[in-house]
């Protein structure tokens, strides 16, 4: 048996087969896709292409790259099948049906070699059924892989595997889809609708059943069990909305007719004739003709909202939910709320607890799982067992007692005590023998944040600090709102060099946060121009160009190591940094123009010098100044680290990690392997084109300008970006420093900001988030 996965194939082309195809392409690992063969078809593997076909058109993109898509390979059951021979996992995500699957399993058995594994994506049918009928080789390959929707951007999934499961083979898949996925694995019991959808459904049920009982307007109930509860705002209707309304009963008739009988969600479910309805008329939420919500198109496009008792559209309303505490996740204080806000909440946060608290052991083997599980599959804040330390253990078996429910096991054995606690400086959770164990994590993830519990950071201030992430290397941490940019952080840069250079051998720019840094603090900015302290503003470009060229020249190997958004000055820090370790999801840019501004801490030099040193570049300046031009002047942000590549914002060895958890872990082995023999970069010089550049920039921006895909004020701004990249009043035979170059970005910055036009930019970015065409 190979230890390693080298090639997948995946059975089923619909939603979730193609997704999980485009993932593993994105892994870099080659994928053989497969589905039957459609009626009368000219084309046998119709089904399969055309899958991938609408991928590379679906937004949000399954695939990173369009590379990626190369590595998928289609065809069809009928001619393929004996491909699975090559493979050394086959995932079957076919339609959710017990003889089909079977009978898949019966021919997948004839063709496939010893050890390769054979998982199912089924949402409902235990695996006990799944394997019946086949050999105890099959079953010894065989498990549950439980991937989410979409399978790219969702990173739970729930690994399923019977008593007749090897674990080397279990094993394999697990660390292949950790890391090569990116999937954080929560292992779950062989029980219906596993973790996540077990606890979801019930949560979805309880919260349409009170909106009904209590009479809520729908706004009402997603205003509180949204944002409030720490669960993304769409609330429950939303979500269902979101994710067909159709799905429902299936959800339903599915979990009621394998759940055991005692279970309480039997207790919970029933039709509702408005959802019925809704069904039969094609209102089956965002796919169908509209849901809960609905744009009405008739009516310019009005928001509407259904009203529950009526069943009829009327304009969407705002409601008013939550406030002070309550609204601001303050759990204890949203449930105590007095009247319908309180008692919703009540009835589905108490509700959905209890529930979720019985499931250990039943369905997972600890709270951490069921945790994760419905952090990474539901995108909630906190999972049961947080919110419940939140509410207080204690406090709610009381709750429930003094209502005459059940009160479950564990928060018995919880008593007054919270699920977790940190001890030593470790993360611990409750186990069900009542004694606390430190969470253990895989090998090769490493977090800041478990650092941070058991150090103090090597130097702080308002807006980064410096931490000691062992083995001799230092990380970098932003830790101001969006992890935006000031002068603190370059002023901590300039103090950690000497420090670094003197007690440490490498640096990594890195922290936990979804968004690595989304810039420069526009705020600050906008307030240094309100008051025209324009010498502050020409310190901060200074010191920012001053401190990452500090770190680009210091004696020791420095690793950006990005996860999530990096734009602006965040973009730039990392154009300094010496190599790259990047997680896969990176939406990377020199975002600058969308606010009447251009990169100021040399982010033109690092560009230039990148597109001159590219391989396969035309002779002469003026390509790689284009090229530049090209990117900068229209803001162009990747999707994916793969796309930052080709943008030239990484460099083609920077490496990339699929794993959110193991990026830290990842960089700084990349650190230390610069340490030996390290020397920092010469400084580039530029050969730039100057006057005669700076007209044929001109001129390809007037192409779009006339096509009517750049204002007038975009004009202005890109006409100050040309000044730059082609080197000022440099005619072509000169070559310009490093120095000059950055002097002129300087000055010419300084030139724009004063520049009306861009502060309203810049005001409209602060109040919207999105750029100001004007
Ligand atoms: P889908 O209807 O979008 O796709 C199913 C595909 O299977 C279709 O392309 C169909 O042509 C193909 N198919 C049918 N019979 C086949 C056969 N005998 N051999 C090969 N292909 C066959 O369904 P989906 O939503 O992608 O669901 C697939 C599986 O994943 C189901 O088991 C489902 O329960 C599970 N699942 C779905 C989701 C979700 O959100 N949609 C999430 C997790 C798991």
């Amino acid at each position: 048996m190979s230890d390693t996965i080298r090639k997948v194939c995946v059975i089923g082309a619909g939603t979730m087969g193609a997704g999980i195809a485009a993932q593993v392409a994105n892994a870099g690992v080659p994928v053989l896709l497969l589905d039957i063969v459609p009626k009368d078809a000219g084309n046998r593997n119709a089904i399969a292409e055309g899958a991938v076909a609408k991928m590379l058109k679906t937004e949000p993109a399954p695939f990173m790259s369009k590379s990626a898509a190369k590595l998928v390979e289609t065809g069809n059951i009928e001619d393929h099948l004996e491909k699975i021979a090559e493979c050394d996992w086959v995932i079957e995500a076919v339609i959710e049906r017990l003889d089909i699957k079977q009978g898949l399993y019966a021919r997948i058995e004839a063709v496939k070699r010893d050890g390769t594994a054979v998982s199912s994506n089924t949402s409902t049918i235990p695996l006990a059924q799944l394997v019946e009928g086949r050999s105890a080789a099959f079953q010894r390959d065989f498990l549950i892989t439980h991937f989410f929707n979409p399978p790219r951007y969702m990173r739970l999934l729930e690994i399923v595997t019977g008593p007749a499961t090897d674990t080397a083979i279990a094993a394999k898949v697990e660390r292949f889809s950790d890391a090569a996925l990116g999937k954080t694995v929560v292992r779950a019991n062989d029980t219906p609708g596993f973790i996540a959808n077990r606890i979801g459904t019930y949560w979805i049920q309880l919260g349409l059943n009170a909106a009904f009982d209590m009479g809520l307007t729908v706004e009402l109930a997603d205003a509180i069990a949204g944002k409030p509860m720490g669960v993304p705002k769409t609330g429950i209707f939303g979500l269902v909305d979101l994710v067909g309304i159709d799905l429902m009963p299936h959800l339903q008739a599915s979990l009621t007719s394998t759940l055991p009988k005692d279970d309480p969600y039997h207790a919970i479910a029933r039709t509702m004739p408005l959802i019925e309805k809704m069904i039969g008329e094609g209102y089956t939420g965002r796919k169908g003709k509209g849901g809960f919500y609905r744009l009405n198109k008739e009516m310019g496009r009005r928001k509407e909202t259904i009203d529950l008792a009526s069943g009829e559209y009327r304009e969407t309303i705002r409601a008013f939910g939550p406030s002070g505490a309550a609204g601001k996740g303050d759990l204890r204080a949203l449930v105590e709320t007095k009247g319908k806000i309180g008692d919703y909440a009540w009835a589905v946060l108490g509700g959905t607890l209890a529930y979720a608290a019985a499931l250990v052991p039943s369905a997972a083997g600890d709270v951490v799982a069921i945790d994760d599980a419905m952090k990474l599959g539901y995108n909630w804040k906190a999972g049961p067992f947080e919110m419940i330390d939140k509410l207080g253990a204690a406090w709610l078996a009381q709750r429930l007692e003094s209502e005459g429910k059940p009160v479950p096991e564990i928060l018995k054995i919880a008593g007054d005590r919270t699920f977790y606690r940190v001890e030593d400086g470790k993360r611990q959770y409750l186990d069900l023998d009542g004694t606390y164990r430190d969470i253990k994590r895989p090998e090769g993830v490493l977090k800041l944040s478990d650092i941070k519990l058991a150090s103090k950071p090597l130097l702080r201030n308002g807006s980064a600090a410096l931490w000691d992430v062992g083995d001799g290397v230092v990380a970098l941490e932003f830790t101001g709102k969006m992890n935006a940019l000031d002068g603190d952080v370059m002023k901590l840069i300039v103090e950690a060099i000497p420090l670094v250079k003197a007690k440490y051998k490498a640096l990594v720019v890195y922290n936990d946060a979804d968004s690595f840094s989304a810039g420069a603090n526009l705020g600050l900015a906008l307030f240094a121009v309100n008051i025209a302290a324009w010498g502050e503003i020409e310190k901060l470009i200074a010191g920012g160009q001053m401190a990452y060229k500090g770190l680009k020249y210091a004696p020791f190997p420095v690793v950006g190591a990005p996860a999530g958004l990096a734009v602006g000055g965040g973009c730039e820090i990392l154009l300094h940094c010496d190599a790259v370790q990047a997680h896969a999801e990176l939406y990377m840019g020199l975002v600058e123009c969308g606010v009447g501004l251009i990169p100021g801490w040399g982010g033109n030099g690092e560009m230039l010098d990148r597109w001159q040193k590219n391989k396969g570049m035309p002779k002469g300046p003026m390509p790689a100044v284009a090229k530049v031009f090209e990117t900068v002047s229209t803001a162009s942000v990747s999707r994916s680290a793969a796309q930052a590549k080709e943008l030239l914002f990484l460099r083609a060895d920077d490496g990339v990690t699929m794993n959110r958890d193991r990026l830290l872990y990842d960089a700084k082995q990349k650190a230390l392997s610069l340490v030996e023999g390290y020397a920092a970069p010469e400084a580039p010089t530029f050969r730039l084109p100057g006057e005669s550049g700076r007209t044929a920039l001109g001129m390809a921006a007037e192409g779009f300008h006339k096509q009517g895909k750049a204002t007038d004020y975009d004009m202005v701004v890109s006409a100050a970006l040309a000044g730059v990249l082609s080197g000022g009043e440099a005619d072509l035979v000169d070559t310009v420093s490093e120095a000059e170059l950055l002097k002129l970005e300087r000055e010419t910055f300084m030139r724009l900001v004063r520049e009306p036009r861009s502060i309203v930019r810049v005001e409209h970015m602060l109040e919207t988030g999105k750029p100001l065409r004007n």
